[in-house]
């Protein structure tokens, strides 16, 4: 009998549990950071034609470095680390660095390019108490470009439905410069028929900025979005997303170096994988006051910015700042949607708690109790 289904289904609810206190602790706090990029190494298995992130020599960082980083990111009351690279399972010791990211209350997660997966690695990676594995998908037949393709990568995406306890997530790509961008929604539906979640990645230059989609990717898109039927996904309010694909900037504050940091494999951080160098500080010497600088430090580079997971903490920020208005556009799309609309219970009660100050008081405090939370 396969339990993995059921094991899921109940290591969801601790996950569910820990995404209510990362909330709960962003909303009560601006001052940590939310989510951490953190690099085991920066030595990749592919060569993939656009990608700027790896080599094919570097050494794994010694896992006693790791070891002293991740106890600094908690130092700094960091809520998720996500290991990425580079191809992050070339790390001898990955499982090693999940259980101590675990030990510290902070959820793991990890982004991969699927090809070391087999059913032992996997459920190496459910012992060691992986909450999140993102796999990113690139093409259905592997070209010149990249090898990260659905034909090379099924049986492992089978494993990972048959195998996996942890949280799955299929990431594909839509903009100029793919070949066949229909390769998409075939990735998307396969994710779907496993049971996955899937988000969709913009292309852009190695600055992080956006590779404008014709009209084809825009069609598209649109149809990846009507894939997602739950009730509620941040892909669908996706309002940073909507205005790229139609070729329009974002007006937002990117909060980069403060709620979001990227680690590299010397231990420097920076803003993001995209503005390496900025602002460049070891992370043993990074302090509050860096983290309040960058979270007022205006990024040029914010309005054709497609970097989603620092759009995603930008979100939260809004949720504390403006939380009537930031609700009403991530419900604006269910709204279009459907007529008559009315929110679930639960949903209610998170707006009633939040649309007034008071109240956000109340139950930020009432959560830090209950979630066992420091606040920052
Ligand atoms: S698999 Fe990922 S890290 Fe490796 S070369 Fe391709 S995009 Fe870069
Ligand atoms: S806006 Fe922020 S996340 Fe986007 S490229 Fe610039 S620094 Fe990176």
């Amino acid at each position: 009998m396969n339990l993995a289904p059921i094991l899921r289904r109940w290591r969801r609810f601790g996950v569910r549990l820990r995404q209510a206190r990362v909330f709960a602790k962003a909303m009560t706090s601006p001052r940590h950071p939310i989510l951490v990029h953190l690099i085991p190494t920066r030595r990749c298995n592919l060569s993939c034609a656009y990608c700027s992130e790896y080599d094919d020599y570097s050494q794994p960082v010694p896992v006693h470095e790791l070891f002293r980083r991740i106890e600094r990111l908690s130092s700094l009351g960091t809520t998720i680390i996500t290991l990425s690279g580079g191809e992050p399972l070339l790390h001898p010791q990955l499982d090693d660095i999940i259980r101590n990211i675990r030990s510290h209350g902070i959820i793991a997660t990890l982004i991969t390019n699927g090809y070391l997966l087999t059913p032992e690695r996997i459920q190496r990676l459910n012992k060691a108490g992986l909450d999140h594995l993102e796999v990113s998908i690139d093409n259905v037949a592997p070209d010149e470009v990249s090898k990260k393709s659905l034909k090379v990568l099924n049986r492992k995406l089978e494993w990972l439905a048959q195998y996996a306890e942890f949280e799955v997530n299929i990431n594909t790509v839509l903009g100029a410069g793919v070949a066949e961008p229909e390769d998409a929604l075939v990735i998307a539906r396969r994710a779907v028929e496993l049971g996955f979640t899937t988000t969709v990645g913009l292309i852009h230059d190695h600055s992080g900025q956006l590779v404008p989609p014709d009209s084809r990717h825009r069609e598209i898109y649109q149809n990846l979005m009507k894939l997602d039927n739950r009730f509620f996904s941040y892909e669908q309010s996706n309002r940073f997303q909507r205005n790229l694909v139609q070729g329009q900037p974002n007006a937002w504050r990117c909060r980069a170096g403060s709620r979001y940091l990227y680690v590299c494999e010397d231990g420097l951080v920076h803003w993001c994988s995209q503005q390496r160098g900025h602002p460049g500080i070891p992370l043993q010497r990074y302090a509050r006051e860096d983290l309040e600088r960058e979270y007022e430090t205006v990024k040029g580079c914010a309005p054709y910015c497609t970097v989603s997971c620092v759009h995603q903490t930008a979100v939260l920020d809004d949720l504390r700042q403006r939380p009537r208005e930031t609700l009403m556009q991530l419900l604006s799309p269910r709204h279009e949607r459907d007529h008559p609309f009315r929110l679930p219970l639960s949903l209610r009660f998170i707006s009633w708690a939040l649309l007034s100050s008071n109240r956000r008081k109340l139950f930020g405090g009432v959560a830090v109790r209950i979630l066992g939370l420091r606040r920052q």
